[in-house]
């Protein structure tokens, strides 16, 4: 069922906007202003976000914003009373799909909503079934493919499956216990020192050769996949 978060401070508004969206068959959460919105946003998976631009405190573009941070491609359609063409540029430069002005047919929302979904889906199909990218570092799922500014570069399975967890959890320490159930699918009571061993295979590979080094070590934490614009003389040890 698709799950949508309705940011809105008049109640009533709120619950007509909910009902009428449960009446399409969608699920609906209520938030009425942008820190409960985010609250709920974190705490579960939205599929799409419609957010009252005038809410207490922080306005619905900030709340955007911060939706934006968490997650850079859930649709998001702005409501407003007003529908000057500043209020969409607005709208639009804080990360926003799109934009209904109030009062509004239900029926036009869901065909918004519809339309947007369309895109979603596709878009994420898109990016998970065929190539991850991060930086100049380019994985192909299904010939598994790997390179880095388009030098190709030889992996193993092990290490195409290490580099594929980590490009699809970059800027993001993982664990060495984190690294093993999901890439080896296998709890590691007797010790991770075989994490760091594909670590090294990987960073002779992937980074050795490169000026931007990808793969960072956390120490006492694990490992990240971060590059970083600046890092040009680190030394990756
Ligand atoms: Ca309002």
């Amino acid at each position: 069922m698709i799950h949508i978060l309705v940011v809105e401070d008049e109640q009533r508004v709120a619950s007509l906007i909910k009902r009428g969206l449960e009446e399409c068959g969608y699920n609906v959460s209520v938030a009425y202003d942008a820190e409960m919105g985010l609250r709920l946003f974190r705490a579960s998976e939205f599929d799409l976000v419609i957010s009252d631009v005038i809410l207490p405190g922080k306005s619905g573009f900030d709340f955007c914003k911060d939706v934006r941070v968490q997650n850079s491609n859930v649709p998001i359609i702005m409501l407003t009373a007003l529908g000057t063409t500043d209020d969409k540029l607005e709208g639009f430069d804080a990360g926003a799909d799109d934009y209904m002005v109030k009062p509004f047919d239900l029926r036009e929302l869901d065909g918004r909503i519809k339309v947007l979904l369309k895109r979603y889906t596709k878009e994420v199909h898109k990016d998970h079934s065929d190539v991850i990218s991060y930086a100049d570092l380019q994985i192909n799922l299904k010939t598994k493919e790997v390179s880095r500014s388009g030098l190709m570069i030889k992996l193993t399975p092990k290490e195409f499956n290490l580099l594929v967890y980590m490009a699809e959890n970059p800027e993001r320490v993982l664990s060495r216990n984190e690294i093993a159930e999901n890439v080896w699918n296998t709890h590691f009571d007797t010790g991770t020192n075989f994490i760091d061993v594909y670590i090294n295979y990987l960073r002779k590979k992937i980074d050795k050769d490169f000026d931007h080094k990808l793969i960072h070590t956390k120490t006492g934490m694990g490992f990240i996949l971060r590059y970083n614009h600046e890092d040009q003389n680190e030394i990756n040890a």
